[in-house]
């Protein structure tokens, strides 16, 4: 491989390229393209802390070996001509191929890179490396001149720019799932980028001619510009580029995660409408778009202190104070001002106990309003150390707060529903509803476990001429006191509740006849004095439904008030 002109101008120098070495670093660029290809795949499936340490080293090890193979290649340089380098600026053609390597990898690693946000990263990474080449032109110090065939050097530039788009799209094309880059494809990318960057260095070698003294203005296609200055504009022109790439690309970015936070918020509302458990929805969406390691929703419990009613991860259980000083949960409730704790170990109103219990090092508290009055808050904790939340964070997590806000204020209104569908509007006891539920479960029981089941069925006495006595309202208060009367003699899982109008139906599982005789005998003793009550009594006969049974406990009421009422009839 020779350049320049033997025996030609007897000014002008040759010079050639050993074949071993140009062989040698072209295998050097391949290996260190492969690997460096390698280490970028891992990147991309890695997670993301480890992400950007690998990209990091992808880059160097890319940069390195276009710089390397290109080193080699000087090195290999035969000529007549006495060479040596300076260091500084060969330094500085490190750095131009290791930074232009690096940050253009860091840039198309992301996801969702659009083909211009790619065209822009190549174009930045080519003038990069150009601008290392010709650095490395600039280092070489000779007694010659060097001149420049623009139209090459410009030749050389192109080669540079498809030698970085065929590396960049190489990693952009990796991504997602649909990736599936073999071994042989990325080989083949490294063969490729192997070729570009000895095409890069040979053609930039071509466009430089070698001259005796003073550079001749006449050669054919040489221009009087120094090397130094050549490669000071590529340089300059670089990074010019990695300005417009890093503004473009955060744009880009930042429209990406607005993009992808309005849809994850789409989701949020929708699911707390949908989903059962609104308050942890909430939870697992902060932990999402929040990005931290554990969100929990802290609830006023009525007692003075705030307790964790939902979280993204396992149930934890935590209780903080609410009065003054004693917890930040409890300040940030009380003042509706959010605050972040960059470590709970240390602060001193810090929550520590939350650090004990959830492994959190620094939380953010977000105060939760609805109609401007505080009710929860919102905590969002990192395991590491957060040093500060950023403002993209905060603004994520006061619009969740507000979501959270609606998911409490609906989540309590669906379970106050819930409750006075099942509940006995006048006594607060169980309702015919929640009575055939409870029946139903009380007898399938007691088939699997062979236990037995009573019922019974109560009315009060001559309820019509209490009311035609005394009234309407003074009937409602006896049948309110009634209930309550019973409920509180009643063992936990024994169940008393308001069949209809004045009568009332008792569950009482794993009880048999005799025994509820007895409990019976005590819910008669602590009535209102002014009536009476008949019972009909029925134990579930093994094989009956719970209409049956009841249908039968109901016949014995008809019994006991045929014989006289005041009376509990067993059927
Ligand atoms: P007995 O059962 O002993 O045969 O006589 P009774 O007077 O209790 O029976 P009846 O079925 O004739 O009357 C039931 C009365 O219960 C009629 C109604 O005024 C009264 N009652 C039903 N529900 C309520 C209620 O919610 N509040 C009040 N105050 N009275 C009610
Ligand atoms: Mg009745
Ligand atoms: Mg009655």
């Amino acid at each position: 491989m020779d350049h320049g002109m033997h025996g030609g101008s007897a000014s002008h120098l040759s010079f050639g390229v050993d074949p071993g070495v140009a062989i040698v670093s072209f295998i050097a660029a391949v290996v260190t393209a492969f690997v460096a290809l390698e280490i970028a795949a891992r990147a991309l499936r890695a997670p993301e802390r480890r992400r950007r340490p690998l990209l990091v080293v992808s880059g160097l090890t890319m940069g390195g070996g276009i710089w390397g193979m290109h080193f080699l290649a000087m090195l290999g340089m035969r000529t007549e001509m006495d060479m040596s380098y300076r260091l500084d600026l060969v330094v500085l053609s490190i750095l131009f191929a290791a930074a232009g390597s690096t940050v253009a990898l860091a840039i198309v690693a992301r996801a969702r890179v659009t083909r211009r946000l790619l065209v822009l990263a190549a174009s930045f990474m080519g003038l990069a490396v150009s601008a290392m080449h010709y650095t490395g032109m600039a280092s070489l110090q000779t007694t010659a001149t060097q001149s420049w065939s623009p139209l090459v050097v410009a030749a050389s530039v192109v080669v540079a720019f498809f030698a970085s788009l065929l590396a960049l799209g190489a990693v952009a094309s990796m991504h997602g799932e649909r990736s599936d880059w073999s071994a042989g494809g990325r080989l083949g990318a490294a063969i490729g980028l192997g070729v570009a960057v000895a095409g890069l260095h040979y053609t930039g070698m071509a466009a430089v001619s070698f001259h005796e003294g003073a550079a001749p203005t006449a050669t054919a296609g040489g221009i009087d510009v120094s090397t130094t200055v050549l490669a000071t504009v590529l340089g300059a022109a670089a990074c010019v580029l990695l300005m417009v790439v890093t503004i473009d690309g955060a744009r880009h970015r930042r429209r990406a995660d607005l993009a992808g936070d309005l849809a994850v918020f789409a989701r949020v509302s929708r699911d707390i409408g949908r989903r059962g458990d609104a308050r942890r929805t909430v939870c697992l969406a902060a932990e999402e778009l929040i990005g931290c390691d554990l969100a929990m929703l802290l609830e006023p419990d009525g007692d003075g202190a705030l307790v964790v009613r939902a979280t993204s991860g396992d149930p934890v259980n935590l209780r903080v104070g609410s009065s003054p000083g004693s917890s930040v949960c409890g300040d940030v409730l009380r003042s509706a001002t959010r605050r972040f704790v960059t470590d709970v170990r240390t602060d001193a109103v810090a929550d520590d106990s939350a650090a004990d219990t959830t492994g959190v090092v620094s939380m953010l508290f977000e105060p939760v309003l609805l109609d401007d009055r505080p009710i929860a808050v919102l905590v969002a904790g990192w395991t590491e150390r957060v040093e500060s939340p950023g403002e993209r964070r905060l603004a994520i997590s006061s619009l969740l707060a507000a979501e959270a806000a609606v998911a409490i204020e609906r989540a309590d209104l669906v379970a106050r529903l819930r409750e006075q569908a099942l509940v006995d509007g006048l006594t607060g006891l169980p309702n015919r509803r929640a009575l055939d539920e409870a029946l139903d479960q009380g007898v399938r029981r007691a088939g699997l476990t062979g236990r037995p089941i009573t019922v019974a069925m109560v009315d009060v006495d001559r309820f019509k001429a209490y009311n035609d006595a005394h009234g309407h309202p003074e009937g409602d208060r006896l049948l309110s006191e009634l209930a309550s009367s019973w409920r509180a003699e009643l063992r936990g899982h024994d169940i008393v509740g308001r069949f209809g109008g004045e009568e009332f139906l008792l569950v009482l599982p794993g009880v048999g006849s005799n025994v509820a005789s007895r409990v019976i005998e005590r819910l008669r003793g602590v009535m209102p004095v002014e009536v009476t009550c008949s019972f009909g009594v029925a134990t579930w006969d093994g094989a009956e439904g719970a209409s049956a049974l009841v249908g039968r406990a109901d016949a014995a009421l008809y019994e006991a008030k045929e014989q006289g009422r005041d009376r509990v009839v067993v059927g």
